[in-house]
């Protein structure tokens, strides 16, 4: 887009200081924003209803002159009342806030169109507060307000509708010969979008109004090219990737796959036959393996790193707790890997085939002789400048990047996110794992749980439970789970060990009491949401969660997934008195991208991510849920010219590729920021 676009909103005619000030609370502050600023809603104004049919209850424009006028009391509490009229009736106009402009404007004899919710009083309509322009001539013109379908934007203290529609039609007005086309032609006329000017056009003032749930061609136009901007970005980025160089390991890994003391599952065996493929070659790999909890991701990193051993190179795993690196060291160790642990502070070269470690290993100090692959485990929990530090400490010809998750991400946002990285999902569990079966259990049935929890205890196994967020206070939350604590140690399960964990205990801290739970010193654990990524404690068979309405259902899973470790039978209850189907989802599935899809459709993109904003930045119309078949068409689109004309050098499509320049790059990585 030209740049006269970002000019600032006060070259509209008639925005002062004032008004620019009230515009920028809603986020306008140049020309481009305006144009952005959707309205919520339209409203039909075309057609004007003579007095006479004019029904209760209905919204309808009017056209008359005023009869009378009359103002009442004074300042604030100033009451204004017209009566006007036009050849089939009168209707009365209450203001019961008026103000002092209202006396000169409805003056008697002037003709003025109105807009409003008709009520009728004792038979006589009447309408209170319309909107109003005043007619000069003998038939009302077309304006912003009037004669049209009129959009409905969200309106501010001190901003109103109609200096709203003024404001943004003026500056589409003034935009109109400063837009450039992005699109190429060939593809707009092939999938039916609009051209830029009349999709803004019609975005505010369409000539129809939208069905409800009814997508304007306007809006889809739109939200296409935010799509395809956004596809192109990472497409680019993703060619880029493919320039970097790495040792081509090549190997067959049935040698350690013979160790495993079982058989992999067929998505493990895909995912390592992916990831063997991209070793081979002398292109670096960037790959992202999502997994839930336990379905045994460790041992496809393993596997990786088994062939970078054989052809002489290291490979470093890191991880986000000194616990989870432990227990990869353990691991590794005990498949017969040449490793090294690495988790405290202190200078090393490191010589083993596959370090283990935590941050430690990409500090300064730390180097490696022969590092070909980098494993980021639970990589969300890693900056990318962190991710940089340890890949920098590979060897002269480059290093692979293999990164895991457990955090199931939808298709359509791992379309958007990860859209430049190669993507291998691991779906499958093993089969000698349990089903958890889950309940959603009411607050008069508590004693229930408790009854569970003394069976569980009873049978010599342990139980979790989790106290979530009291409106996003840590003190309250802290609070409430050791209230919680001592009336369980006091009244419910007197001389049952029972431990705390919470986030005001230093690391350290929560790493012995995890320590001592999975020793079997404390039969309960009483925990805070902290227990996010933890620890493998196969005698835990129970997860009791309560308050599990103010999760997220991808969060209840994470919790959900603490218990079911070992082979015996485990169970999840949820304590909650709110009657949200939400958590109906919980009972009914174990599959962590099915439950993140409904999560993602329930609470959108900005919460499912934590970013706490409503969408996702860079999309002001486009909604990931609900146009995923467009974002699709927009990848499928974005690949097809990227191979036709990898770096967008074709004149063509010159005013394409300086708008995924300006627009995307930096917001993406700031978003996911991993
Ligand atoms: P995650 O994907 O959560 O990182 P892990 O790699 O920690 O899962 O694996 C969880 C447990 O499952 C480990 O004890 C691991 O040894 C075991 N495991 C991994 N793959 C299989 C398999 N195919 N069959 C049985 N157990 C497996
Ligand atoms: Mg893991």
């Amino acid at each position: 887009m030209k740049e006269g676009l970002g000019q600032s909103i006060r070259v509209v005619k008639g925005v002062g200081p004032h008004l620019a000030q009230l515009l920028s609370k809603k986020g306008i502050s140049t020309l481009e924003d305006a144009l952005y600023f959707l309205p919520r809603a339209y409203e039909d104004r075309r057609r004007i209803t003579p007095i006479r049919d004019l029904a209760d209850g209905v919204y309808a424009t009017v056209c008359a002159k005023v009869v009378t006028a009359r103002a009442m009391g004074h300042g604030k509490r100033m009451r204004f009342e017209a009566t006007v009229g036009d050849e089939t009736g009168c209707l009365r106009l209450n203001w019961f806030h008026a103000y002092p402009s209202l006396k000169n404007d409805f003056a008697e004899g002037e003709t003025f169109v109105l807009y409003g919710m008709v009520k009728l009083f004792q038979g006589r309509p009447e309408m209170p507060h319309p909107e109003y322009e005043k007619v000069k001539g003998d038939v009302p013109a077309k304006t912003f307000s009037f004669g049209r379908v009129v959009p409905v934007y969200s309106e501010t203290e001190g901003l109103h509708q109609k200096v709203l529609r003024k404001v943004v039609g003026e500056a589409l007005r003034q935009s109109l010969p400063l837009l450039e086309e992005p699109l190429p032609r060939a593809l707009r006329e092939r999938l039916g979008l609009w051209d830029l000017k009349q999709s803004f056009i019609g975005l505010h003032f369409p000539q129809t109004i939208p069905e409800e749930g009814e997508l304007l061609p306007a809006s889809r136009r739109v939200i296409f090219e935010e799509f395809f901007i956004l596809q192109l970005g990472l497409g680019l980025k993703k060619q880029n990737r493919k320039k970097r160089t790495a040792p081509v390991l090549s190997g067959s890994p049935d040698e350690f796959v013979a160790r495993l003391p079982f058989q992999l599952t067929g998505d493990q065996r895909r995912a390592i036959g992916a990831i063997l493929g991209d070793l081979a070659k002398p292109t670096a790999m960037t790959r992202l393996v999502q997994g839930d909890v336990g379905c045994g991701k460790t041992v496809v990193a393993l596997t990786a790193a088994f062939v970078a051993a054989k052809c002489g190179y290291q490979t470093a795993i890191m991880a986000p707790t000194e616990i989870l690196a432990l227990q990869h060291f353990n691991l590794a160790r005990r498949l017969g890997l040449d490793s090294q642990l690495l988790v405290s502070g202190s200078e090393r070269n490191v010589k083993a085939s596959v370090v283990v470690g935590t941050h430690a290993l990409f500090q300064e100090g730390v180097t490696f002789q022969k590092l070909a692959l980098v494993v980021v485990d639970e990589q969300h929990r890693f900056g990318v400048d962190q991710r940089g530090e340890l890949l920098a400490k590979g060897t002269k010809e480059g290093v692979h990047l293999l990164m895991m998750t457990a955090t199931p991400i939808p298709r359509t946002l791992a379309l958007t996110l990860y859209g430049d990285l190669d993507l291998t999902l691991i779906r499958e569990k093993p089969a000698d794992r349990p089903k958890i079966p889950t309940q959603v259990v009411r607050e008069r049935d508590r004693h229930k749980v408790y009854q569970k929890i003394r069976e569980t205890l009873g049978r010599g196994e342990q139980a979790y439970i989790i106290y979530p967020l009291v409106e996003n206070s840590e003190k309250l939350e802290l609070k409430s789970a050791t209230e919680m604590h001592a009336r369980l140690s006091r009244e419910v399960f007197p001389g049952v060990p029972i431990g705390l964990l919470h986030g005001r205990l230093k690391s350290e801290e929560k790493d012995q009491l995890l320590a001592e739970f999975r020793e079997g010193k404390w039969k309960l654990l009483v925990s805070t949401t902290v227990i996010e990524v933890g620890i493998d404690v196969a005698n835990a068979t129970l997860m009791v969660i309560e308050h599990a309405e103010r999760l997220g259902l991808s969060q209840l899973h994470q919790l959900r997934g603490r218990v079911g470790r070992g082979t015996k039978p485990s169970e999840c209850l949820l304590l909650s008195d709110t009657n949200s189907p939400r958590l109906r989802v919980m009972e009914q599935t174990e599959d962590g991208f099915e439950i993140a899809e409904e999560d993602l459709k329930i609470r959108g993109p900005g919460e499912f991510l934590g970013t706490r904003q409503s969408g996702l930045p860079g999309f002001r119309v486009g909604h990931i849920v609900r146009d995923a078949e467009l974002l699709q068409t927009a990848r499928e689109e974005a690949e097809a010219l990227l191979a036709r004309d990898p770096n967008l050098d074709d004149p063509e499509n010159a005013a394409v590729r300086a708008m995924v320049e300006s627009r995307w790059r930096e917001k993406l990585e700031r978003l996911r920021g991993g």
